[in-house]
């Protein structure tokens, strides 16, 4: 890439817009356009991290490293140059075209009885809801249309993922779910594979914003878990979409003093337990407190409300898990 091209990339992602996308927060104002955090580089106890935003730049006085956008992209995900440039250029493009997908999918929604049912098969029923979570619908056949009419090129949207490179939709019967910047898909045809990403990071802790201000957190693998969860009034809940934490999703549980609730799968093969004791494992080392929940056998919390269980039933386990 030439040198303006590179300034150019620089001057659309302005540093602090990139690090609170990757949640970091400033403690304070040193000076004008100057702030001051906890390093997101290394494991830091007192912010030792400065942003200036007139010059676009960052410095570490604790790891004793700084640079600019670029530079904190190559750090932060430890990739290289050129792939840190392809991650800035993909978060640049992303945003606006998720948004765009985002919205057909939700208009979608009620126009299909499949996707509907399937919602309510899986104990999601409140309007409510299904706005918080924008819960939307890809019917297959009709994104990309949509899009190029927008104005984007099929090329943009192959490369995002959306589209196959005969211009399908990727996401096809699928319930969908926008994350931070990318999408989770449930298949609702038993056919295809069930769950389905776009290419790149899952993102964070999914509503983490909303949710890191509780002193106890409910921390569940699915956003169907999720969903019946804050349905039934238990707000402060969060999901990690999978049993691995991703870096990112590890450092925001340890990002404060906390309790957490680990709500995983019980499965019948003993692999959701697994992955419960080793994450309690590694937090615990990171002192926080760690309450594990227990399932009936063969339940995850969606299946357990879905099959009629209430929140206080699910209240009682949490009660239980914490002695
Ligand atoms: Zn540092």
């Amino acid at each position: 890439m030439i040198r303006q091209a590179l300034d150019q990339l620089k001057h659309e992602i302005p540093l602090l817009d990139y690090l609170q996308a990757h949640h970091w927060q400033s403690t304070g104002r040193l000076s004008r356009g100057r702030w001051m955090g906890l390093c997101p580089l290394h494991e830091d106890h007192k912010p030792s991290f400065v942003v200036d935003t007139n010059k676009n730049l960052f410095y570490c006085y604790g790891c004793g490293r700084g640079g600019d956008v670029i530079r904190f992209a190559e750090l932060f995900h430890q990739v290289r140059f050129p792939q840190a440039l392809g991650l800035l250029c993909q978060w640049r493009g992303m945003a606006p075209l998720l948004h765009e997908t985002t919205r057909l999918y939700i208009m979608q929604l009620e126009h299909h009885a499949e996707a509907v049912a399937y919602l309510h098969h899986r104990g999601v029923r409140s309007p409510e809801l299904i706005e918080h979570m924008r819960i939307g619908y890809a019917p297959g056949g009709c994104l990309r249309g949509w899009l190029t009419q927008l104005g984007y090129s099929h090329h943009a949207l192959h490369q995002a993922g959306l589209v196959t490179a005969a211009g399908y939709d990727a996401f096809t019967y699928r319930i969908v779910f926008p994350l931070e910047n990318n999408l989770y898909g449930r298949s609702i045809s038993a056919t295809a594979p069930p769950h389905r990403f776009l290419p790149g990071s899952k993102g964070g802790l999914y509503s983490w914003d909303h949710v890191r201000r509780y002193p106890e957190v409910i921390l569940v693998e699915g956003l169907f878990d999720y969903a019946v969860l804050w349905q039934a009034g238990f707000h402060n809940v969060t999901c990690a979409m999978g049993t691995q934490l991703n870096a990112c999703q590890f450092r925001q549980l340890c990002d404060g003093m906390r309790t957490i609730y680990l709500a995983f799968d019980a499965d019948t093969n003993g692999s959701g337990q697994r992955a419960t004791q080793a994450l309690a494992h590694r937090l615990r080392e990171q002192r926080l407190r760690v309450c594990i929940v227990e399932l009936p056998q063969g339940h995850d919390p969606n299946s357990w409300f879905a099959n009629g269980a209430d929140a206080r039933q699910f209240q009682a386990l949490l009660e239980a898990a914490r002695s």
